[in-house]
């Protein structure tokens, strides 16, 4: 199984790359939905949290806090998973959204209709 996310990682696919290291690699999103918007990726492929162990899942959300204070966001920043199809995923490799460089507001979706 191979997707976007796992070329970008084996550099046949450029990306800002802002950390890597041998388990976690992070860089910004092609569409940014905030100032800044940035993608924690397993660099083993895997699907979702249910294909994860703790371990990892413990190594990305760590890599996010460190790499989001990196970046400049001190005052806080927002973590997304996206799974399956009513979450709204699309890239089918685990990746968790770290956006900030604002105030989000309270919203935890912006544009959902069906509540
Ligand atoms: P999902 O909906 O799967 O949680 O989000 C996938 C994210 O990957 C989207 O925010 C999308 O903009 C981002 N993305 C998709 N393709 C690429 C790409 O080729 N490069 C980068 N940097 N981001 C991508």
């Amino acid at each position: 199984m191979t997707d976007i996310f796992c070329s970008i990682i084996s550099g046949e696919i450029p990306a800002d790359v802002v950390f890597r290291d041998e388990a976690v690699i992070v860089f910004k999103d092609i569409r940014p939905q905030a100032p800044v918007h940035l993608l924690v990726v397993p660099i083993r492929h895997m699907e979702g949290i249910g294909d994860a162990d703790t371990a990892t899942l413990g190594t990305l959300l760590m890599a996010a806090h460190r790499v989001a204070h990196e970046q400049g966001l001190v005052d806080g920043y927002r973590l997304i998973v996206n799974d399956g199809e009513h979450g709204g995923k699309i890239v089918p490799h685990l990746h968790i959204h770290v956006l900030g460089g604002k105030h989000l507001g309270p919203k935890l979706a912006q544009d959902s209709e069906v509540v």
